[in-house]
C-alpha cells in the first residue's frame, strides 16, 4: 500500500498533485543549485507528530510543558551541529534562511544602521541588502561587487568599509562559482570592528565535508540553510564561532534572543528533529564522497560546456554550481535558455551575471549545479552526456532576440513556447534525459 494510501482516499485532489510533483523530480534532470533530494529518513522524520508541539524557549528554558523529548531532540540537532562545523555555539530553530538572516540583524543592529553586502546581481542574496529586501531599506545599505573576471573585489570591499563602518559585514552567495574569501573578509571585518557573518547556506555540505574551505576561524557567527547541499529539510541554522564569543562574549545570548523572542514564536521541532538526521548522515564518510562527487561533476560540466564555446562566468567552477554567461549570444536570454532546458527535463533557473546588461527578471544568464543530480548518483560519464545536451539546447535559444518593451517581450516569449514544442533537437534531448533519470532512480522504494 503507498505510504499517502488514506490521502488518496480522503483527499485525491491534492493527493494527485503530490503525486504528479513526485513524477516531476523522477524525471527530470533538477540542476537548480540551492535544490537538492532529501534522504527517505529526513523526509520521514519531518512528517513525524513532532510538528504537533509548541516549545517557545530552548531547551530547559520552555514556556509549555511536556517538553522533554523535544529539549533531548533539540540538543541533539545542537550538539551534531557543534561537532560538525567545529562551533561552540548553535541555534537550529531559525524557521530558514532569511529569517535566520534577520534574527542576525536583529541581534547586532538597529535600524539606520550601516551594513554591507554582495550585490544581488553580482551573486549576492536578497537578505544581504539588496533595496526590495527589508534589509536594504530599515538599514543604509552597502554593497560590494565582483569584477570582471568573476572573483570578489576585495579591494572595493576593503575601500568601502573602511569608509562606511558597517556594523556587519556578509560574506556568502547564491550564485557565485568561486571559493569564498573568508580569510580576506576577516581581514577586513577586524581592519573596520564589524562583525563578520559568514552566510554559507550554498556551500555548507562542501564546507561539512572538508571540500570548501570552513569559516569556522574567519567569521564570527555563521548562517546556513540546511535543504541545499547540506540536503536536511527546510530549515536554517545560526552558530557562533570562538572567533565571535572572543569578540563579544553575549553574541550566542544575542542570536538566541533575537531568533526567540525576537523574530519567532515557537520552534518547528519535526524541523528540528529532521535538521538532527541530516547533520547525522552529513558527518558520514558517505557524505564527504557525495561532496566531493558535486564538485568533480560541476567541473566536468564546466570544461565540456567552455570546449564547446559556451562562456562560463570565472571560467569554471570551484564548487557545486556553474554560471553560465550567454551575453556572446545576445542580451536578456536567461528565459530561453531556462525554457527551452525544462521543456529537454532539465531544471534550472535564469540568473543575472556580473556587469548584467539586461535586469533580474529577464537576465543574461543561467545558474546550474550538480547537488541533486549527484544525489541520484549520476558522475562524470552522467555529466559528459548532460553537457551535451545543454549545449546543443543553448545552441536553439541562441539566435532569440528579447525585445525592449513589455508587451513585446510577453508576445515574442509566447511565440518563442509555442515554436519549442515543434523542436526535434529538443525533443531528442528529452528523450535522453528521461533515459538517464530511468537508470538512476529517485526514491526507488517511495509509493505513494
Ligand atoms: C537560500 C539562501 C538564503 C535564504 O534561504 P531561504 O530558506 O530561501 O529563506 C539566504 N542566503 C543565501 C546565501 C542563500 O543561498
Amino acid at each position: 500500500m503507498g505510504m499517502l494510501s488514506t490521502i488518496k482516499r480522503d483527499d485525491p485532489e491534492l493527493y494527485k498533485a503530490i503525486k504528479k510533483e513526485l513524477k516531476r523530480q523522477r524525471e527530470s534532470l533538477e540542476m537548480i543549485p540551492s535544490e537538492n533530494f532529501a534522504s527517505r529518513n529526513v523526509l520521514l522524520v519531518a512528517g513525524t507528530v513532532l510538528a504537533n508541539k509548541y516549545s517557545e524557549g530552548y531547551p530547559g528554558r520552555r514556556y509549555y510543558g511536556g517538553n522533554g523529548n523535544i529539549d533531548a531532540i533539540e540538543n541533539l540537532a545542537i550538539e551534531r551541529a557543534k561537532k560538525l562545523f567545529n562551533v561552540p555555539h548553535a541555534n537550529v530553530q531559525p524557521y530558514s534562511g532569511s529569517p535566520a538572516n534577520f534574527a542576525v540583524y536583529v541581534a547586532l543592529c538597529n535600524p539606520g544602521d550601516a551594513i554591507m553586502g554582495l550585490n544581488l546581481t553580482d551573486g549576492g542574496h536578497l537578505t544581504h541588502g539588496w533595496k526590495a529586501s527589508v534589509t536594504g531599506k530599515f538599514f543604509r545599505s552597502i554593497s560590494y561587487h565582483v569584477k570582471e573576471d568573476g572573483s570578489i573585489d576585495i579591494d572595493e570591499a576593503r575601500r568601502l568599509a573602511l569608509e562606511n563602518k558597517p556594523k556587519l559585514i556578509w560574506i556568502g552567495a547564491t550564485a557565485y562559482p568561486m571559493a569564498l574569501p573568508f580569510g580576506e573578509f576577516a581581514n577586513i571585518a577586524d581592519e573596520c570592528g564589524a562583525y563578520l557573518v559568514a552566510d554559507i547556506s550554498h556551500v555548507a555540505g562542501l564546507v561539512a565535508a572538508g571540500v570548501h574551505e570552513s569559516p569556522a576561524k574567519y567569521a564570527h557567527i555563521i548562517t546556513t540553510t540546511t535543504h541545499k547541499t547540506l540536503r536536511g529539510p527546510r530549515g536554517a541554522m545560526i552558530m557562533v564561532t570562538e572567533k565571535g564569543l572572543a569578540k563579544d562574549p553575549e553574541l550566542a545570548d544575542k542570536i538566541d534572543r533575537a531568533v526567540f523572542p525576537g523574530l519567532q514564536g515557537g520552534p518547528h521541532d519535526h524541523t528540528t528533529a529532521a535538521i538532527a538526521t541530516a547533520l547525522l548522515e552529513a558527518s558520514s564518510q558517505e557524505f564527504k564522497e557525495y561532496a566531493k562527487q558535486i564538485v568533480k561533476n560541476a567541473e566536468t560540466l564546466a570544461n565540456i560546456l567552455s570546449n564547446r564555446g559556451i562562456k562560463l562566468v570565472s571560467d569554471g567552477t570551484a564548487n557545486h554550481l556553474l554560471l553560465i554567461d550567454l551575453t556572446t549570444f545576445g542580451t536578456g536570454l536567461g528565459v530561453f535558455a531556462q525554457e527551452a532546458l525544462d521543456s529537454a527535463g532539465i531544471v534550472v533557473n535564469k540568473n543575472t551575471i556580473p556587469k548584467e546588461p539586461s535586469s533580474p527578471f529577464y537576465p543574461s544568464g543561467i545558474r546550474i549545479g550538480t547537488p541533486a543530480i549527484t544525489t541520484r548518483r549520476m558522475k562524470e560519464k552522467e555529466m559528459e552526456e548532460i553537457a551535451q545536451i545543454i549545449a546543443e539546447v543553448i545552441m536553439q535559444v541562441k539566435d532569440c532576440k528579447l525585445p525592449a518593451d513589455t508587451e513585446g517581450k510577453k508576445e515574442y516569449i509566447k511565440k518563442f513556447r509555442k515554436r519549442l514544442r515543434n523542436n526535434l533537437v529538443i525533443k531528442e534531448a528529452r528523450k535522453k534525459t528521461a533515459e538517464l533519470c530511468a537508470k538512476f532512480p529517485l526514491y526507488p522504494d517511495m509509493k505513494l
